[in-house]
């Protein structure tokens, strides 16, 4: 029977490995680390879950990648808040403004609002937050939280992703994303990953490089890659630049809650973090005993990608993709955040095993 190996055992490699095993097609996949899941990781600290890697919110408007999920897991209703320090209070995130209306600088945020252009100007970063909601509001909710996250001047990242993710809101509106689906596996996010490699063979421990090639190729009909190419072709061309977190989490026992939602954002240049996560706020767990995890950008970790201005680190990307096709050997196809050098949300990442599954049967089915 034809064979797909898949490189990579994290949200992308699994989704592609099970939407493959359940078309009846033999997969098998291999995995750097000692266990599967990537950056997907639910930790537990005498029984209060945490998220050690990174917070993960599921939210989704596409309704085939939710009942992929709720097939796997049961999710609990879970509607993400978060909330920000700014203007020495506790603010809504994204801003809200009807609590800035309340503010004693209220009066001169107005002005500037009045005088923002009609569309902000997409320079860079900073050129359209400034457009969207004027220099004070930029400088309290932005400006900070930003040149930690990502160790630069706001000046020299791209506008590109800004629209997505800034808001400045008048509806009253307070969960962080509108989509219809949300929610958080319930027991945490391996129950998720366990259930899409279920009757999967998987090998774990073994990192791929272009030297095992010839033995990735051996047998297989396609091959499906989810690992960073620039580290799989040994940085030869240069290494893609990532931003990296680290998590620190303080467990507390006694206390039922610290924080008054499940992230508090820190904008504040004097504090290292950028934000304090409390999960319990997502798993729903009660009673006594928390962890809050506090996030300090700046660790080298391949977490989010640094799209520069002039478009660089993407070229390079592109060309350790070229380099990729140009191997001999069966098709291959990437998936996921690593092998792509993006930032993708999982609920992408599994509508892109999805399109990926299909072209693989495809190829599969036509020979
Ligand atoms: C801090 C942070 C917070 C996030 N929060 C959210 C959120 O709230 N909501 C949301 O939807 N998304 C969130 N995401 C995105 C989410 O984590 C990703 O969409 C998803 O985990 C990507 O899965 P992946 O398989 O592409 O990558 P990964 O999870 O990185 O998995 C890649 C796998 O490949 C393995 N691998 C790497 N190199 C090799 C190699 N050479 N050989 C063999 N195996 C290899 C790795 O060990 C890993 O297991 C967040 C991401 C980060 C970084």
């Amino acid at each position: 029977m034809a064979l797909v190996r898949v490189i990579g055992a994290g949200l992308a490699g699994a989704a592609v490995a099970h939407l493959l095993h359940r078309a009846g097609r033999a997969v098998e996949v291999v995995e750097g680390d000692p266990t599967w899941g990537g950056q997907l990781r639910t930790a537990s600290a005498a029984g209060v879950l945490y998220e050690p890697a990174g917070a993960h919110i599921f939210h989704t408007a596409d309704t085939e990648v939710w009942e992929l999920v709720t097939s796997l897991v049961p999710m609990l209703p879970y509607r993400h808040v978060v909330r920000t320090e700014a203007f020495d209070r506790v603010l809504s995130w994204p801003p809200q403004l009807a609590e800035l209306r309340e503010l004693p600088g209220w009066a001169g945020i107005e002005r500037e609002l009045a005088a923002r252009p009609a569309v902000p100007r997409a320079d860079n970063f900073e050129s359209w937050c400034v457009g969207l909601m004027g220099e004070t509001l930029y400088h309290e909710f932005i400006e900070g939280y930003t040149r930690k996250q990502w160790g630069e001047d706001p000046k020299n990242l791209t506008a590109a992703w800004a629209p997505k993710r800034i808001e400045l809101r008048d509806d009253g509106y307070t969960d962080l994303f509108r989509d219809p689906h949300q929610g958080w596996p319930d027991g945490g996010y391996p129950r998720l990953v366990d259930g899409l490699l279920r009757g999967v063979p998987v090998v774990m421990g073994q990192r791929i490089t272009i030297d095992d090639w010839d033995d990735v190729c051996a047998g297989a009909d396609a091959v499906v890659i989810t690992c960073a190419l620039d580290e799989f072709f040994a940085e030869h061309l240069g290494r893609l630049p990532w931003r990296g977190v680290r998590l620190v989490n303080h467990y507390l026992p006694g206390v039922d809650h610290v924080l008054p939602c499940g992230v508090l954002n820190t904008p504040s240049p004097l504090l290292a973090h950028t934000r304090a996560i409390e999960t319990k706020w997502m798993s729903g767990q009660t009673g006594p005993g928390t962890v809050v995890s506090y996030e300090y950008p700046g660790a080298p970790a391949r977490h989010y990608p640094i799209d520069d201005v002039a478009g660089a680190n993407r070229a390079l990307a592109r060309r350790y993709l070229d380099e990729l096709h140009a191997l001999p050997g069966p098709p291959r196809y990437v998936a996921g955040r690593l092998a792509t050098y993006a930032y993708i949300d999982m609920d992408q990442v599994i509508r892109q095993a999805m399109n990926i599954t299909r072209r693989v049967l495809d190829q599969l089915t036509t020979g």
